[in-house]
C-alpha cells in the first residue's frame, strides 16, 4: 500500500510574480511532470526521476521486456563504456561523431559512453568460442541507459542526453532467416504499441548511420514530434519523408500504389528496426560454423525502443494542459483512495467504510496499486486535484455523501470523464472491470485487438 503523505514527490513551487528563467523548450507533459514533481531536471539535457515516475518506467521495462521474451529474446547486460577501437573497426569513429560521449581512462584508452551496442555485442560474440549454426537464430537484447550529446535537448525527457533504451540484436544464418527474426520481432513491437493503446503509425525508414537493407520506424503521432510522416489515404503505405529524399516538399504520389492522396504528419519515433545484414559483422569477425562446418558470417538485425521516450511521448500526446494521461498499462498507480478531512462531521463513518473498501480494493488490485492518500489536514478538493493532475486512471472519494445516505455513495472520477456518484459495489465493480482490462491487453496475442493505425483517428 502506498501512502500518499509517505511519497517523495517534490512539486514545483513558483513564487508568485516570479521571472521562471526558461532554459528549455517544454512540452506540455514536461511542464506537468516538473510542475506536479514526477522529474527534475539535473545538469542540461538530463532527468531525475522521482518515485511516481519510477513506477511508470519500470512497468514500461516490464512490459517491453515481456514482450521481447515471446520473441525469443534472452536478457543480457553490456557495459555503457565500449573500447573506440571497436567503432574504428566497424568505420563508425570515422564517420560524425559529434553526437557522442568519448571519455579517456587513466592510460588514455579511449572509449565510448554507448549510444548504441552493435559493435559491443558482435564483438562478444566473435570472441566467443564458435557458435554452431544448431543454436541459432540467437537474440539478445538489454535494458540500460544510453548516451547522446544533442546539440538541442529539448522536449525532456523525449530527447535527453541520457536516456532508457531496449536494445535487441540478433544473429541469423542466412538473410531468409534474418527476415523471419525481423518479422517475429516486429510482431512483438507491434503488439507492445498496441497494448499501451496510444495511436502509432509504423513507417518504412531510412537506414541511417546504421546502414543496413531494411528499416521500419514506431511513432506517436504529435505536434512536437520532429519527424515529418507521410501516409496514403488509398493504400495504407507510410513513411518516413526522409526516404523520399525531401524533408520539405511533399512527394505527389504515394511511392507503393501511385495514388495522389498523400497527407502529411509530424511524428515522434519511439522504436526503430533494422535487418542489418553483415554490415557489422563482417568486419568484427562474427562468425557461425555452418551445416559443412565452415566459418560463415553471421546475419544481423538490430531493434531498439527509447522506454523513456516511450512515457513521455506517450503522455504527450494523451494528457491535457491540466492533466497527465497514462497508458493503462503504465499509469504509477491504478487506483487513488481519498478519505475524509480531519475533524469533518463525516470522519468517523466516512473513515471505517474508507478502511473497509481499502482492504477490498486491496483484493482486487493488489496493495501496489493502489495510491491512498490519507493526507487528512488537508481538503478533499485540494487532494482531488492532486489526483486529476497526476492522472490517475480512477480516483475514489470517501466524503460527505458516504454517511448522509441508507446507501453510501462515493465518488468516482475516472481519468478524462465526468464525475460519477456510485454506491460501493459499483464502484468496486468498476475497479476490477478496469483490472480486467489490464489482465486482456497484457494476454492480449498477436491479431486480437485492433487499434487504428490509421493517422485520421488521431486527434
Ligand atoms: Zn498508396
Amino acid at each position: 500500500m502506498n501512502k500518499a503523505s509517505r511519497l517523495f514527490w517534490p512539486t514545483l513551487v513558483t513564487p508568485k510574480n516570479a521571472v521562471v528563467k526558461q532554459t528549455e523548450q517544454l512540452s506540455r507533459s514536461q511542464k506537468l511532470l516538473t510542475d506536479l514533481g514526477l522529474v527534475k531536471p539535473g545538469s542540461n539535457g538530463t532527468y531525475q526521476l522521482m518515485p511516481i515516475a519510477q513506477r511508470s518506467i519500470d512497468k514500461c521495462i516490464n512490459l517491453v521486456q515481456r514482450n521481447m521474451q515471446e520473441a525469443g529474446g534472452q536478457k543480457i547486460s553490456l557495459p555503457v563504456l565500449t573500447p573506440a577501437q571497436l567503432w574504428k573497426k566497424s568505420g563508425r569513429l570515422d564517420g560524425d561523431i559529434s553526437e557522442f560521449y568519448m571519455v579517456r581512462d587513466r592510460s588514455g584508452k579511449q572509449f565510448l559512453m554507448s549510444p548504441t551496442h552493435e559493435e559491443a555485442v558482435t564483438a562478444m560474440l566473435a570472441t566467443t568460442a564458435p557458435i554452431s549454426y544448431r543454436q541459432l537464430p540467437l537474440r539478445l537484447f538489454q535494458i540500460g541507459p544510453k548516451f547522446r550529446d544533442e546539440l538541442k535537448s529539448r522536449f525532456g525527457l523525449m530527447r535527453a542526453k541520457e536516456f532508457l533504451m531496449k536494445d535487441m540484436y540478433t544473429f541469423d544464418v542466412t538473410m531468409e532467416t534474418a527476415r523471419n527474426t525481423y518479422a517475429t520481432v516486429s510482431d512483438a513491437y507491434e503488439r507492445f504499441f498496441r497494448q499501451l493503446e496510444v495511436p502509432f503509425v509504423k513507417v518504412e525508414a531510412d537506414t541511417g548511420m546504421m546502414g543496413g537493407s531494411l528499416s521500419h520506424e514506431y511513432h506517436f503521432i504529435s505536434p512536437v514530434g520532429e519527424d515529418t510522416l507521410l501516409q496514403c489515404s488509398n493504400c495504407g503505405y507510410a513513411g518516413n519523408a526522409e526516404v523520399f529524399g525531401s524533408d520539405t516538399e511533399t512527394p505527389s504520389t504515394c511511392p507503393s500504389c501511385q495514388g495522389p492522396q498523400l497527407s502529411r504528419v509530424r511524428g515522434v519515433e519511439v522504436a526503430h528496426t533494422f535487418l542489418l545484414g553483415d554490415k557489422y559483422s563482417k568486419p568484427l569477425g562474427a562468425t557461425f560454423l555452418s551445416t559443412s562446418g565452415k566459418p560463415e558470417t553471421l546475419v544481423m538485425g538490430c531493434y531498439g525502443i527509447g522506454i523513456t521516450r516511450v512515457v513521455a511521448a506517450a503522455l504527450e500526446v494523451l494528457s491535457t494542459e491540466q492533466e497527465l494521461r497514462w497508458p493503462k498499462l503504465l499509469a504509477p498507480y491504478d487506483v487513488c483512495l481519498i478519505g475524509p478531512k480531519q475533524g469533518s462531521k463525516e470522519q468517523a463513518t466516512a473513515e471505517s467504510l474508507e478502511n473497509e473498501l481499502l482492504q477490498t480494493l486491496t483484493q482486487i488490485c493488489g496493495p501496489e496499486e493502489i495510491l491512498h492518500d490519507e493526507r487528512k489536514e488537508l481538503t478533499i478538493g485540494k487532494r482531488l486535484l492532486d489526483a486529476k493532475r497526476l492522472g490517475h486512471p480512477l480516483t475514489i472519494v470517501v466524503g460527505g455523501k458516504a454517511v448522509q445516505q441508507e446507501t453510501p455513495n462515493l465518488e468516482l472520477h475516472a481519468s478524462g470523464a465526468e464525475k460519477l456518484e456510485l454506491d460501493v459495489a459499483e464502484v468496486l465493480s468498476l475497479v476490477a472491470r478496469h483490472v480486467r482490462h489490464k489482465q486482456k491487453l497484457l494476454h492480449e496475442q498477436q491479431g486480437e485487438l485492433r487499434i487504428s493505425q490509421t493517422i485520421g483517428h488521431v486527434h
